[in-house]
């Protein structure tokens, strides 16, 4: 193996180069390389100063996650650091591309930083469950004070090299060639006589931070990061950054990153990372599928789902098309568009002259002949098989050759939508989630015709439109909706057995979900709901089955757009109402069923439980290609906390067979119908497997 860190002497300054493709990861074999050029540096008398560079696209990004699972081997990080920043000889960092977690950490050590004006610098370890291991939590606010570092570690983001200098933490932005400029920064820093500078050495600044600032900061952080393990623990740390002398602060920084790193969250987050990367691999598409050209983009229906899927287009600079057959429903959508970007410049985060670009990206248009020469079409007309087949004859007759035809459906039979055109390879579902421009989930149906390179296309406009795009194969409710309505299920029956549903919701936001099943009815509306029900082919012969949702639309409670649901309503806040305690009672009377105080971990088994087994059954099916992709689509389409990693990494840490003895349990109380487990999910749990561990043969 070629070495993967080199020591060049360029006159007096030795060039350490990290050569560690693709991103320059901190494996152990760099860590080693980078210990012995400083014992090389050390013992090298014509050097009087080193830069740590990299080759490639970028400065090391991180650390090597896949070691993350092995015992750490010697010299590990912080140590590693430590001897550096103790290097009586000068230590120039010289970044590019992005400079993250113990790549930053490591230019930490180094007396002194320059970077590209494009170099990113970050502590992203949040993201993944864990702080910064390596002295990220006390160097930083030793450099940029205590609120940035807080900000920069707590939000884990990108920040670009301009602010970066700004605040201290990059001396020197060179424009030039990196290294050239880097080996000639570390010569004038020696002409000058600049000394070695050690930031372990530094003082935090504590103008500002008042005695109980970091009790202050708590709640707040409480409310931002709800539910997540490792941001108290970086608070810790920075507060420890301030009280503590530097060698004490820094052990328990250890200590708590060790913490995260084998906790159950940091374990499920990592998996979710996996599974946001391997979200388009897709086997019999490769990589070097060719895919369509989509420049002109047209949208049937200004209803929330077409203009909120016009919205993503503008925000990513496409312009879009969108069609409605009346001037007043098509003036109806364009302003629903303009009021909701105006709202996003009242929370600061558009200026009035981005709405202004992104509305001109947006053109109406009443006619179909006016889209004809589009490359892509998605429509969004109601949920009525009927309108969507009339809606895709006409496209067929009209759309040029080689167009995509999309459905962003929730619910229908996309090959039933793609027979009713001579080409049906060229149809696709693109669901959307509403409201479209904010959530990151589109699953890209794929129906039993659709091309390959119609796939490619479309997974490919995902990326364009910054979304986390899965794909699933056709079936009622895809992925997504065909899980969340076992778990709407078993909140409604719970309902019946004399649960209250603010207790149901409560423990569902208490594990972690965003809104709890039954806020997320009424918000989705229970007039949908009922309709879908109705209009179900598969319904199940049980008189309990979404009664509730039977009984409150027949009381004309159809959810938040009419002040009343399953809550009652003053703005969005549901409240608890009475009403609907006593009008559910009646209704289990009369059904025989009893009334019962069910515990806190049966409300979360049965609505999760539930959801996985259906889960199962698709990944038996093939509807999604990997237990992983099920994860990507609750975690952003749903509202299901990252830390769960999904439901599918939840069942896996909850191990399969509890699982199973669970569902055996409810099987014994109410019966095969919805307690049998999934054939898959007998065989893993036999197996001592996982979801994740499983592969289709
Ligand atoms: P909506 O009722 O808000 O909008 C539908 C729009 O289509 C209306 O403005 C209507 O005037 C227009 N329309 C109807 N027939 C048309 C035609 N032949 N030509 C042109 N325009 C026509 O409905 P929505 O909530 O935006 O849903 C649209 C689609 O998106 C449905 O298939 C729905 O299942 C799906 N969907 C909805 C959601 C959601 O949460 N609302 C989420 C995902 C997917």
């Amino acid at each position: 193996m070629p070495d993967v860190v080199s020591y060049i002497r360029e006159e007096n300054i030795a060039v350490i180069m990290i050569d560690n493709p693709p991103v320059n990861a901190m494996s152990h074999a760099v860590r080693k390389g980078v210990w012995e050029a400083m014992d090389k540096l050390n013992a090298d008398e014509g050097a009087d100063a080193a830069v740590l560079i990299c080759a490639g696209r970028t400065f090391i990004a991180g650390a090597d996650i896949t070691e993350f699972d092995k015992p750490p081997e010697d010299p590990r990080l912080p140590d590693l650091i430590a001897r550096m920043e103790q290097s009586p000889k000068l230590l120039v960092a010289a970044m590019h591309g992005t400079a993250l977690g113990g790549g930053l950490e490591t230019a930490l050590g180094c007396h002194y930083r320059c970077a590209l004006a494009t170099a990113q610098v970050g502590l992203p370890e949040v993201n993944l469950g864990l702080l910064p291991g390596a002295g990220g939590t006390q160097r930083l606010p030793r450099l940029a004070g205590v609120e940035t570092a807080l900000e920069w570690i707590l939000s884990g983001r990108h920040v670009s090299a301009a602010e970066a200098a700004r605040h201290g933490v990059i001396d020197e932005i060179v424009a030039g060639d990196l290294r050239e400029d880097a080996v000639a920064y570390a010569k004038r820093l020696l002409q000058s006589g600049a000394p070695v500078r050690r930031v372990r050495e530094m003082k935090i600044d504590r103008t500002g931070i008042s005695e109980d600032f970091f009790a202050g900061y708590r709640p707040q952080l409480a409310k931002q990061h709800r539910g997540f393990y490792s941001p108290p623990r970086i608070l810790d740390c920075v507060q420890a950054a301030v009280e503590l002398p530097f060698d004490e602060a820094l052990r328990l920084e250890r200590m708590l990153f060790d913490e995260c790193k084998a906790s159950p969250q940091s374990r499920a987050q990592r998996a979710l990372f996996f599974a946001e990367r391997t979200i388009s691999k897709i086997p019999d598409v490769p990589k070097d599928t060719p895919t369509r050209d989509i420049n002109k983009v047209a949208i049937i229906g200004a209803g929330t789902m077409g203009g909120g899927i016009a919205m993503c287009f503008a925000n990513v600079g496409m312009p879009v098309e969108l069609l409605e057959l009346q001037q007043d429903a098509l003036d109806r959508g364009i302003g629903t568009i303009r009021r909701n970007y105006e709202a996003t410049v009242k929370r600061g985060r558009l200026t009035g002259e981005q709405v202004q670009e992104r509305m001109a990206l947006i053109k109406g248009a009443l006619d179909y002949s006016d889209i004809a020469d589009a490359d892509l079409v998605i429509e969004a007309v109601f949920e009525n098989m009927d309108i969507k087949k009339e809606v895709f004859s006409k496209l067929d007759g009209l759309c040029k050759q080689g167009a995509i035809m999309a459905s962003n459906t929730s619910t229908l039979d996309v090959n039933e939508i793609a027979a009713v055109t001579a080409r049906p390879e060229d149809v696709i579902g693109l669901h959307f989630f509403a409201p479209a421009n904010v959530m990151r989930l589109l699953e890209v149906v794929r129906g039993a015709k659709t091309a390959r390179d119609v796939i490619a296309s479309a997974m490919a406009l995902g990326k364009r439109l910054k979304k986390n795009s899965v794909l699933v194969g056709v079936c009622f409710g895809f992925v997504g909706n065909r899980m969340f309505f076992p778990y709407l299920r078993e909140a409604q029956r719970m309902m019946l057995e004399g649960a209250a549903p603010e207790r149901i919701d409560k423990v569902a936001y208490d594990w972690g979900m965003a809104m709890g099943p039954h806020a997320v009815a009424d918000l989705s509306g229970l007039d949908v709901l009922y309709k879908v029900i109705e209009e179900w082919d598969y319904k199940p012969d049980d008189p309990t089955f979404f009664r509730v949702t039977k009984l409150l639309h027949d009381m004309g409670r159809y959810g938040q757009k009419t002040g009343a649901g399953i809550f009652k309503y003053e703005g969005r806040t549901p409240m608890p109402d009475p009403q609907v305690a006593e009008a559910v009672g009646r209704e289990a009377a009369k059904l025989g069923i009893e009334q019962r105080d069910i515990r806190d971990d049966e409300i979360i088994e049965r609505l999760f439980y539930s959801m996985i087994n259906e889960g199962a059954l698709i990944l038996e099916e093939g509807i999604a290609l990997r237990a992983g992709d099920i994860d990507v689509v609750w975690t952003s389409g749903y509202g299901m906390p990252r830390y769960r990693g999904g439901p599918m990494t939840y069942a896996d840490m909850t191990g399969l067979k509890n699982v199973r003895a669970a569902m055996l349990k409810y099987r014994d109380r109410y019966g095969d119908r919805y307690w049998r487990p999934a054939p898959l999910l007998e065989r893993l749990a036999r197996e001592g497997n996982t979801f994740s561990g499983w592969r289709a043969a």
